[in-house]
């Protein structure tokens, strides 16, 4: 009987996050259920509050009196916008990562299904577009923010403002300054039910005859689909390079799979770069097929939402979020691409979608396979350790082999007098593609900002002597980077370093500091060959009037000879004029300062060489290094995974870093250096003091000291971090939650607890 029940808040601070008992009145025993989100009241707050109903009682749960229980005032849907498995998710993430059950269930609900209770809600849109248009033109905006917010608006005319704030990556002070400008407006609006989502258009396609190694992977992971039980984890890796056809074993699973009734979920890195991924499940599916877009559709998206809720639509993709997709009878879920960082949320609640994953697999008794050409160190490794299964896909489908990898010795070219970031091989082969009516793409590292410091005559690299990483220029907040930094630091344990006159290797005075960014790289090719026509492609371009895609269409066209971008542009698009790629600086990628280096900057020179010569003309990749004997620039020349894996797996080993070891990294952010520093400070004496407590548990606990973040100032916000690491990442989400929870913290300084960050930066 549903007489009461627990109710969870949908915005409660920590403190406040836990199971509240209300009554459900007589009115509401039908429709209530499971995941329904319902207006209740709430201390001694004047105003209702939301929350999820999580449990059913027959009597009150606990020591609670009748009398002292208050009753759920309203449903705020028909429905339940989210599933029981749902719901028990939301607690194991409260679990794993800092927030609340509240937080997981806001991340895994579109913002239109949760404000679909309130019959109204606030829209926004453009007072006049053309003005608009010309405001955008003008150059007159200050704010890439606003610039946003208008292009959202041009292209979808109104929208929520809850849908604005989260598409264009603003909060509601945009919006309002916008308004107040006289350049959009509010308004009310009813939440729309329906408007369909448009669908491209595709010819229905057969599947292909199945190789010999796709056949034994797809039955293989069948099988396992078949005798999974509740609670276990199979788990799969296919590896095989671009084009070897992993996707025809995702897609003829999945058929398998839905013939027995069962559901399927695939999650790619990109809605927006893996156009051939939905296109290839529209054509085999047709309309049971679901594409969860984070573009901003809230119609489209509200209506998909709920038909997947509904259980109508058996075949899911997406990307990240899409891993919440409410399915309730999950038979596979495929991960493609999963080394890749866009798995991992940057924003409350930080968590890992492939940790998601393999919980929902339990939880359904659905197979997982992760895919890749290029797998993570440590999911390479569970798959040495039984803790998943290898299937191999050796070689590639089509007869295009894989482009020639060139390694440039930069020290040659420094010692001949060429001090330019460019080589003079690279230089001719640039001008050479161009002359023949070809294209070339070159490739930087994401980071333009975190420098490098190697000596150009031997190829020498500023490391950590305790972590083995390579050590990075601290970003001054408060003026500009001079030439060659005299302090580098460590940031997993933030020790200081001197950057030492003479190299230590080979006792030169070369030592340069590398880190040079896309527009420095632009203004250099213009320099060198100023007939070439060039698109860059960086965040600074996309978050500007050009979408990523609309830059990539443009190349795609022909438009440019040569693109410019970080690892972006390595990804999804086939460009069949380009036939030379080049890696700029190898230094530079292994010089990021990350554990993870060698391996993306691996999966980067692989990427590439997967890329370029897609089309009919075989492809070349040049690759410039100060170390061209790096095991990792070795091993990419010869796009070895093998090569590369045995000897990273040694060095994670030694520094106990991911799969032996976990990092934790807890972020204190505010306005007031001085408040954000002290409060650092006080976190850090609790973490000690947990620590000596509790000694026996934190036996082999590493705390680094409280230090600035290596971007001191984001957005007028000093950062100020604590690191700590140990072999458990259980032992660290503890250690780091129970210092989090005695803590005193002012109101103006947050925290972040992140264990095992993509970036520590
Ligand atoms: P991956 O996902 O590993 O990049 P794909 O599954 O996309 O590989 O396959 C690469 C290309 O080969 C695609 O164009 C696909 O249509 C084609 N292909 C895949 N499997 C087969 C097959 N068994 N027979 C013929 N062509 C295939
Ligand atoms: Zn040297
Ligand atoms: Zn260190």
């Amino acid at each position: 009987m549903k007489c009461y029940c627990y109710v969870v808040l949908a915005y409660a601070a920590r403190h406040f996050d836990r199971e509240w008992t209300y009554r459900i009145p007589e009115s509401l025993k039908e429709s209530i259920d499971i995941g329904s989100v319902v207006n209740v009241p709430f201390g001694t707050r004047k105003t209702l509050s939301r929350g999820f109903v999580t449990r059913f009682f027959d009597s009150p749960p606990g020591h609670y009196h009748d009398n002292k229980i208050r009753d759920i005032d309203s449903l705020l849907s028909p429905r339940p916008v989210v599933t029981e498995e749902q719901v028990k998710l939301a607690y194991e993430m409260k679990r794993r990562y800092y927030c609340s059950v509240g937080d997981a269930l806001n991340a895994m609900v579109p913002p239109t299904v949760l404000s679909v209770g309130d019959r109204r809600v606030k829209a926004a849109r453009l007072i006049d577009t053309e003005e608009a248009t010309e405001l955008l033109d003008s150059g007159d905006l200050r704010s890439m923010k606003q610039v946003r917010v208008i292009e959202l608006l041009l292209e979808h005319e109104e929208a929520p403002c809850t849908e604005i704030r989260q598409a264009a990556d603003v909060s509601q002070g945009v919006l309002n300054t916008l308004a107040k400008n006289g350049v959009i407006e509010f308004f009310q609006r009813s939440v729309p039910r329906t408007l369909p989502e448009e669908l491209e258009e595709v010819e229905p396609a057969e599947a292909f005859e199945a190789t010999e190694a796709q056949q034994e992977a797809i039955e293989k992971i069948d099988g396992a689909a078949h005798s999974v039980s509740l609670g276990s984890l199979r788990e799969f890796m296919l590896f095989g390079v671009t084009g070897s056809g992993k996707t025809e074993v995702y897609l003829q699973v999945a058929d398998r799979v839905l013939s027995r009734g069962q559901q399927v979920l695939i999650l790619v890195p990109e809605i927006a770069l893996t156009p051939q991924m939905t296109r290839r499940l529209i054509a085999r599916f047709g309309d049971r097929v679901a594409i969860l877009h984070s573009r901003l559709t809230p119609a489209g998206r509200y209506e998909t939402w709920q038909r997947i809720l509904a259980q109508e639509i058996p075949i899911v993709v997406g990307a990240r979020s899409a891993v919440f997709a409410p399915l309730n009878n999950l038979g596979l879920i495929v991960v493609d691409e999963e080394q890749e960082s866009s798995y991992k949320a940057e924003m409350k609640p930080r968590y890992y979608a492939i940790d998601i994953a393999r919980i929902r697999a339990m939880m359904n008794g659905a197979v997982l396979v992760l895919g890749s050409a290029t797998p993570q160190v440590s999911s390479y490794w569970r798959a040495h350790n039984g803790l998943s299964t290898l299937l191999r896909l050796p070689e590639r489908i089509s007869e295009v082999g894989m482009a020639d990898v060139e390694v440039v010795d930069m020290r040659r070219e420094y010692a001949r007098g060429n001090l330019s970031i460019f080589s003079k091989r690279l230089t001719q082969e640039l001008s050479y593609a161009i002359e023949r009516g070809e294209q070339a793409m070159i490739l930087l590292n994401r980071r333009g900002f975190s420098r490098t410091i190697i000596c150009r005559n031997c190829g020498w690299q500023m490391r950590c002597p305790f972590c083995d990483i390579a050590l990075t220029s601290h970003r001054n907040p408060y003026g500009e980077q001079s030439r060659l930094p005299n302090r580098m630091v460590c940031h997993l344990c933030e020790r200081l370093a001197r950057v030492p006159k003479h190299c230590p290797e080979c006792g030169s005075e070369e030592i340069m500091a590398f880190g040079a960014g896309t527009q420095q790289v632009e203004e250099e090719i213009r320099k060198q060959l100023p007939h070439a026509r060039i698109l860059r492609m960086d965040l600074d371009t996309t978050r500007g009037r050009f979408s990523h895609k609309e830059i990539l269409d443009a190349f795609e066209r022909h438009e440019a000879d040569i693109l410019v971008g970080t690892q972006m542009i390595a990804k999804g698009h086939d460009f069949h004029d380009v036939t030379l790629s080049a890696i700029l600086s190898a230094d530079q990628l292994l010089g990021t300062g990350e554990f993870r280096a060698s391996e993306q900057a691996f999966q980067l020179m692989t990427q590439v060489a997967g890329r370029s010569g897609r089309g009919l003309k075989k492809g070349r990749v040049i690759i410039q290094a100060v170390q061209p004997d790096h095991f990792v620039v070795r091993a990419a020349a010869k796009q070895d995974y093998e090569a590369f894996y045995r000897e990273e797996i040694v060095f994670r080993k030694r520094m106990e870093y991911l799969p032996f070891g976990h990092v934790g990294m807890a972020q204190l952010k505010g306005f007031d250096r001085y408040e954000v520093e002290d409060t650092a400070r006080a976190f850090h004496r609790d973490v000690a003091l947990l620590i000596r407590r509790y000694g026996g548990t934190f036996a082999r606990t590493v705390l680094s000291e409280v230090s600035p973040a290596p971007i001191e100032r984001i957005r007028s916000r000093y950062r100020y971090r604590v690191m700590v690491r140990d072999e458990s990442a259980e032992n660290l989400t503890r250690l780091l939650f129970m210092a989090a929870d005695d803590l005193k913290r002012p109101k103006g300084v947050s925290l972040v607890i992140d264990i095992d960050p993509w970036t520590t930066f």
